[in-house]
């Protein structure tokens, strides 16, 4: 199986448009969102079964059993997150505060407090044609490599017979985007022509590199920046790193998503221009030689 990956330094760069129209493109029948916080490929994708879902544990939270708590304020005082707040009669712990450090069960002399799973969403795994794997966060919990990687798991579990699988990676540059690039064969990293999505794609290679896999490039909405878009293609040719195209700005993304359709259900200069992205791109994951 091969395993691309899409990527960008921040939300809205058009990663998931991408995502979704390489998926029609190459008619991949094994695909994960892995950008759970703001998670939208559903909306592309024809998947519409019901999903087996499986709660996702993220950290650790702290509970005080009030019976045993004597109110010396210990844990309060001692809480780097202002996570414990003092009430009339005893101590509670702020559930969206609290970092499951650990600190206040430590320090507690009474053993009142205890450390507790919490699950922190929910891991949803869609079977019908296409194996479509992704999460949904509860409100207040952050995205983490350990959820990306169980999104990632339970996609590649089911999907063994698949050739392709595309993976919508998490967008920035932290942990969750490095457990999104684990075990890939290439990631297309989608970039805007500006000095910070130069800035986050040098990163973003950075981190590609550490796992050794291959690596391609493309710029969207070129033409807001035809200078910056020139500095990106002189930087992929600096360092040897595949360009696989520029895509303009094209109002018809807006017309494709509230339609839940990707850009290759339509007749627009932005569909033609992936269309070659997609061609590059997939000229490097199979190995063609396209220089
Ligand atoms: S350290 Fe323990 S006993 Fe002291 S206030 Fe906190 S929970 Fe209560
Ligand atoms: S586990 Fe850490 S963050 Fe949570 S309440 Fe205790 S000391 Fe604060």
């Amino acid at each position: 199986m091969k395993k691309l990956l899409i990527l960008s330094g921040k939300g809205g760069t058009g990663k998931t448009t991408t995502a979704a129209t390489f998926i029609k493109f190459t008619g991949a029948k094994a695909i994960a969102d892995c950008d759970v916080d703001a998670p939208n490929l559903h909306l592309v994708t024809s998947v519409r079964v019901k999903p087996d879902e499986a709660d996702f544990i993220g950290a650790e939270k702290a509970k005080i059993d009030t019976n045993k708590c004597v109110s010396c304020g210990l844990c309060m005082d001692n809480c780097h997150f202002d996570a414990i707040v003092k009430t009339v009669s005893t101590f509670n712990i702020k559930e969206y505060a609290c970092e499951g450090c650990g600190v206040c069960s430590y320090l507690c002399p009474q053993e009142a407090i205890q450390m507790n799973d919490d699950i922190a969403g929910s891991l949803k795994l869609y079977k019908d044609e296409t194996i479509f794997s992704t999460a949904q966060l509860k409100m207040g919990r952050g995205n983490s490599g350990k959820l990306v990687a169980a999104v990632k798991q339970r996609l590649l579990k089911e999907a063994t017979d698949q050739e392709l699988t595309i993976i919508d990676g998490s967008p920035g540059i932290g942990c969750p985007v490095i457990a999104s690039v684990s075990g890939m064969d290439m990631a297309l990293i989608v970039t805007e022509p500006t000095v910070s999505g130069l800035s986050d794609l040098k990163r973003l290679i950075k981190s590609a590199s550490i796992f050794e896999i291959k690596v391609a490039v493309c710029v969207n909405k070129w033409d807001i920046s035809p200078k910056q878009t020139e500095t990106i293609i002189q930087f992929c040719e600096d360092n040897s790193i595949v360009f696989a195209g520029k895509i303009p700005y094209d109002k018809t993304a807006y017309a494709a998503v509230n339609n839940g359709k990707s850009f290759a259900d339509y007749d627009c200069p932005a569909r033609d221009a992936l269309k070659m992205v997609y061609e590059n791109t997939m000229d490097v994951l199979y190995d063609n030689n396209i220089n």
